[in-house]
């Protein structure tokens, strides 16, 4: 199970070790850890949803705090003393286009925002409802998540936008390709988080940041749905994926994506290396990028 207040699951843990809890104290003194909020005594601190009932929308205090906060360093500190100043007031879990579609004109009757919810993991505040008159609807894409087609031709996958990291990699690698997109949040982020803020991987230097690998797809407006078609490269005017790229929920909601995919490599290999000083670890990886050496990762 998800940790409610921080990263991985419960049953992971990666306690302080004795060596650092010592290195610790002696730069800032005795250590003498508050202890986190109580779940329970969170849950009964929720102010009553201001959203009408429907029955795609959960008010539940569950629901409302676990999709309250993403995971930056404010976020965890906030979890973790249980001082959460604003919750959305529902959250609803849309399996189909036709939902999202319904959600939205359900939020726009009744005057309320919505925020296009991923895997939540977001380290700048974006899936964080602010304080306002007016209610807000989390719309969580975790029940999308499957694979609608793939051109091995052509070599796309289009995928419903609430796939995991994980999840996109198993379904591609048992069928001989991958999407090679691995941001270090790859465990819960997913394919429409990924192209709402740009994400890059630690693999992008081989198979291109999500803009490049971004080719298509759906969203859902309070406009009415816009397409994104898969072309060719074209010089013809803008290009429409762009504006969608980045736009961190603020245009609509990505149902799904068109993305490039590429053969598994047969095999693959990762080595460390230890330069004597930072320059001269900096001049290698300069000479390495700029030779155009084929390597899929470089930090
Ligand atoms: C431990 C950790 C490591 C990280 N490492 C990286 C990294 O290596 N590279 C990197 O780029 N980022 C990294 N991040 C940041 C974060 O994981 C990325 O921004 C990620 O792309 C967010 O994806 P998500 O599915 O969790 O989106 P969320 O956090 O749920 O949402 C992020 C934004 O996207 C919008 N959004 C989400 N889904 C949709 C959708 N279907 N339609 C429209 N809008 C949507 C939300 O409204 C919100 O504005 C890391 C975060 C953590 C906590």
């Amino acid at each position: 199970m998800k940790r409610w207040n921080g990263w991985g699951n419960v049953n992971t843990d990666y306690p302080v070790p004795v060596s650092a809890q010592a290195y610790l104290a002696n730069l800032f003194g005795s250590l003498d850890p508050q202890p986190d909020a109580d779940y329970k005594t969170v849950l009964k601190s929720l102010p009553t949803s201001r959203l009408p009932a429907h029955p795609l929308v959960d008010s539940s205090a569950e629901a409302r705090l676990t999709h309250a906060r993403g995971q930056s360093l404010p976020d965890w500190v906030a979890l973790r003393s249980g001082r959460i100043p604003v919750f959305p007031d529902g959250v609803a879990y849309p399996q189909t286009e036709e939902d999202v579609r319904t959600l939205i004109v359900y939020a726009q009757k009744a005057g309320a925002k919505v925020i296009p919810y991923g895997g939540g993991t977001s380290v700048a505040g974006h899936i964080n409802p602010l304080k306002s008159d007016t209610p807000v609807l989390t719309l969580s894409l975790e029940r999308m998540t499957r694979l609608l087609d793939l051109d091995e031709f052509g070599r796309t996958a289009t995928f419903e936008a609430g796939v995991t990291g994980p999840e996109l990699e198993q379904v591609l690698q048992v069928r001989g390709y991958t999407l090679g997109h691995y941001p270090q949040s790859h465990e819960y982020s997913t394919l429409g988080g990924w192209i709402a803020t740009r994400s890059s991987g630690q693999q992008s230097y081989k198979y291109g940041r999500i803009e490049q690998l971004f080719a298509g797809g759906r969203m859902e407006t309070p406009r009415g749905q816009i397409e994104l078609p898969h072309f060719p490269a074209s010089a013809a005017g803008p290009d429409i994926k762009e504006m969608i790229l980045g736009s961190e929920g603020r245009m609509g909601v990505i149902t799904q994506a068109k993305v490039k995919v590429r053969r598994l490599p047969e095999a693959e290999e990762f080595y460390g290396v230890f330069f004597p000083s930072w320059e001269q670890g900096a001049e290698a990886v300069r000479q390495i990028a700029q030779e155009e050496i084929q390597v899929s990762m470089l930090s």
